[in-house]
């Protein structure tokens, strides 16, 4: 076997055996296999695709170039959940308690920001003395004890991704569907949940903004997740204006602390209540998504989901009593307000522009080591749809007061807002269901 032989079959569009996908992860991740071939492979994969059955095996093969978690002494079946990226996505911080609520066992690892999106294992850091970074030992006996519990993503896992994937940015191989699955599922597969929820987000603040692009992208991490043996299901799920209000850290827990408690915004609940109810079925605690959302929605008027994010909190270290009191949270010292200096409705609110104001305000990273002010962040006080009159609040920014870069914000976010004399109609949120066999659409 030789990797010049291996660039020229997929060049030619063959597809490749399995062997020769792990000779070529294994020689990349050793360093055997230079960037520049590993690039003319990526190019060769972004122009000429994959099969179904090499999609699987390059998953499998990014799986095997690190440790994995085993979750086997857990008991009960466990299940994931992961996003494709969005913006002001707190929805991890609300399932994850409330399902486990609802007797399934959610034991997750998730990531930090990635580009214009926020990161959810910042997000749980903006709550006092949360640890998200703990041995697996810890990881497993904490969802035993409680049925929930969430770890940032380890050094160790899927190393190969890693490479692979900072090779993609500078090589214009990003948008390649097998590409960004495998990514994807790797991460997952090698965290070992039994079920997988997949929420692929399209629209512009998506990481795959074409509606035929994601419904492509999520068939094929389905049949990724269901061909490794996992139960895995995907929702399509619009990401055309930020998902609730808030869009940094510590502003973002304080709205899933309102959802969990029952005074959430409708599009974050609408969400958590599908992919929540896909969970309990994948369990084998729901048998249909009716019972399902009932199971949820006493959760949630019980106070039972806020009482297990409760306990997720003190199990990982961090102050339980900012659900009772979400004061306590990491507080901004300046609130700016965003004012419109329009009439009408609002039409559309560009996601991916509002996430990169929040970056630009300090919500995010600009360079991989920089520490986060958890407390900027920015609120939306009119969504699409919404009427507004010359002088209204559209939103305020959370910051630390510093000048340059509340303009710079304000600038990007009065941009990403379009209000015109019509009322828009917002469309949907939830857009399809992707499962093994079979795709039910609900309309955009
Ligand atoms: N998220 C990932 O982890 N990988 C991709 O390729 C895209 C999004």
């Amino acid at each position: 076997m030789n990797t010049y032989e291996i660039i020229k079959k997929k060049r030619d569009g063959q597809p490749l055996s399995k062997g020769e996908i792990d000779y070529l992860i294994n020689g990349f991740t050793l360093g055997d296999i230079p960037d520049y071939q590993m690039a003319a492979f990526l190019m060769a994969v972004y122009f000429r695709g994959m099969q179904p059955s090499e999609c699987v095996d390059l998953t499998m093969s990014i799986v095997g170039s690190g440790s994995t978690i085993d979750l086997s002494s857990i008991k009960g079946f466990t299940v994931d959940k992961h996003s494709t990226g969005g913006v002001g996505d707190k929805t991890t911080l609300v399932l994850a308690p409330l399902v486990a609520s609802c007797g399934a066992v959610v034991a997750k690892m998730t990531g930090r920001e990635l580009g214009h999106t926020g990161g959810t294992a910042d997000k749980f850091e903006s709550i006092p003395g949360m640890q998200m970074s703990f041995s697996k030992e810890q990881f497993v006996e904490i969802a035993n004890r409680i049925q929930v519990s969430i770890i940032a993503q380890t050094e160790t896992l899927t190393p190969a991704d890693k490479l692979i994937y900072a090779l993609r940015n500078v090589t214009a191989t990003v948008d390649a569907i097998p590409l960004i699955a495998s990514s994807i599922m790797s991460k997952k597969l090698a965290a070992g949940a039994d079920g997988i929820v997949l929420d692929v987000k399209t629209g512009a603040g998506a990481f795959m903004p074409d509606y035929a692009d994601a419904v492509a992208l999520a068939k094929t991490m389905v049949s990724i997740g269901e061909g490794a043996g996992r139960k895995c299901t995907a929702y399509l799920t619009g990401m055309a204006q930020p998902l609730g209000y808030a869009i940094g850290n510590a502003v973002e827990v304080r709205e899933a602390i309102d959802a969990l408690t029952g005074a959430g915004p409708s599009d974050l609940q609408e969400l958590v209540i599908a992919l929540g109810a896909e969970m309990l079925i994948l369990a084998g605690i729901a048998e249909s998504r009716t019972d399902a959302a009932q199971l949820l929605h006493n959760s949630l008027t019980t106070g039972k989901a806020a009482q297990k994010f409760q306990a997720l909190i003190e199990a990982q270290g961090g102050n339980p009593d900012v659900v009772q009191n979400p004061d306590l949270l990491p507080q901004a010292k300046q609130q700016v307000a965003l004012k419109s200096d329009q009439t009408g409705f609002v039409q559309k609110i560009n996601a991916l522009e509002a996430g990169m104001a929040a970056k630009l305000l300090g919500a995010g990273r600009q360079t991989k080591e920089q520490e986060i002010d958890l407390s900027i962040g920015i609120v939306l006080k009119k969504k699409v749809g919404d009427s507004v009159e010359p002088g209204e609040i559209l939103a305020l920014l959370y910051t630390d007061g510093d000048q340059v870069k509340i303009e710079q914000a304000r600038q990007r976010l009065l941009g990403a807002y379009t209000i015109g004399p019509d009322h828009p109609s917002t469309g949907r949120l939830i857009q399809a269901r992707v499962a093994v066999n079979s795709i039910e659409e609900y309309g955009a």
